[in-house]
């Protein structure tokens, strides 16, 4: 069905270009611009427009769309030279689906809204397989009414679409997420390692535990695959470090000791060390094995 609302989209990276693919599914049109410019090919074989740059993006645009890396990025894309507000008109929502700091949100809001631009944060929990489906949750922050007005574009993209409360409201609940993710991953490759040094089977100890209260989603969908000796990302360590300093440079911004996310945050940096930044966030488990003097992830043949 042929949409009205043209989509622009800022960002072809994992995520981006599954979301862009599954928004022109729906029948709107859309128009992308990606830094490394050969990322766009794939993207005109399936009918996009090519944007020379992000005010290109916006200027022929409804809706514009950034899914890029960190804090800086967005600053970069939205108010640089060419940037996105550069082409500003009237009506222009733009929705930031990348994960970065609540506060520089609240402030990017207010400085597009300056510019007449109503803008939304967006950010996406449910990883590139997520991206893939469709199937992202979806946590948004910003005006309710323009929430309804995009709705139908956020709905090619994700299932569970919940408005968290004003600008920023959606990083800060992207944030929360974060600390569970990596609490829980903690929890997960602790409880491996006690099963090794015990003499339990590992699988059985996964199988029996995951329907039960200590169940998660680190638990089910990444401790078979450390059983298995699979450490690929998934979300990378680099990714997730970036996510956990977000978090704690806002939890010191709230006078908030977290003492678990920056355990996790420590942990995580003695696998960047050891050269495994562009591994899975499980490589967590090689810290446990050097902790624990003990050996799970089987060596490859
Ligand atoms: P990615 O594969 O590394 O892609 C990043 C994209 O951003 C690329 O298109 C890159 O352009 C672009 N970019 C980065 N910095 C830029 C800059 N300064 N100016 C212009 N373009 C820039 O990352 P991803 O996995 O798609 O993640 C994108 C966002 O989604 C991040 O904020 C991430 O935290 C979040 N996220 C990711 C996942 C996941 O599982 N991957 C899950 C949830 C949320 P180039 O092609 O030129 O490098």
């Amino acid at each position: 069905m042929e949409q009205s609302k043209r989509v622009g989209f800022v960002g072809l990276g994992i995520m981006g270009r599954s979301m862009a693919k599954n928004v022109a599914k729906r029948g709107f049109p859309v128009t992308v611009w990606n830094r490394t410019p050969a990322k766009m090919a794939e993207a005109r074989e399936w009918g996009a427009r090519l944007a020379a740059h992000p005010k290109e993006a916006a200027e022929q645009c409804d809706v514009v769309i950034t899914i890029v890396g960190d804090t800086s990025d967005v600053r970069e894309v939205a108010l640089g030279p060419n940037g996105l507000l550069e082409g500003a008109h009237e009506g222009l929502i733009w929705i930031d689906m990348s994960t970065i700091s609540p506060d520089a949100t609240r402030e990017l809001a207010r400085v597009a809204a300056e510019r007449g631009v109503r803008m939304l944060d967006a950010p996406v929990s449910g990883g590139d397989v997520g991206a893939r489906e469709g199937t992202l949750s979806i946590m948004v922050g910003g005006d309710e009414e323009t929430l309804a007005e995009v709705k139908p574009v956020l709905e090619a993209m994700g299932k569970n679409i919940v408005h968290c409360g004003s600008a920023g409201a959606g990083q800060t609940v992207k944030a929360c997420n974060q600390i569970m993710c990596g609490v829980n991953l903690l929890g997960m490759v602790e409880a491996l390692a006690f099963a090794r040094k015990s003499g339990v089977d590992l699988d059985k100890m996964i199988q029996v535990t995951t329907q039960g209260a200590a169940g998660s989603w680190a638990l089910a969908n990444l401790a078979p695959r450390v059983v298995r000796g699979d450490l690929d990302p998934g979300f990378s360590v680099r990714f997730q470090q970036k996510d956990l300093r977000i978090v704690l440079e806002e939890a010191a911004r709230l006078m908030l000791p977290l003492l678990g996310t920056s355990t996790v945050h420590q942990l995580l940096r003695s696998v960047e060390a050891h050269d495994g930044g562009e591994d899975g966030t499980h490589a967590l488990i090689r810290v446990m094995e050097q902790l624990g003097n003990l050996k799970i992830v089987p060596s490859k043949e």
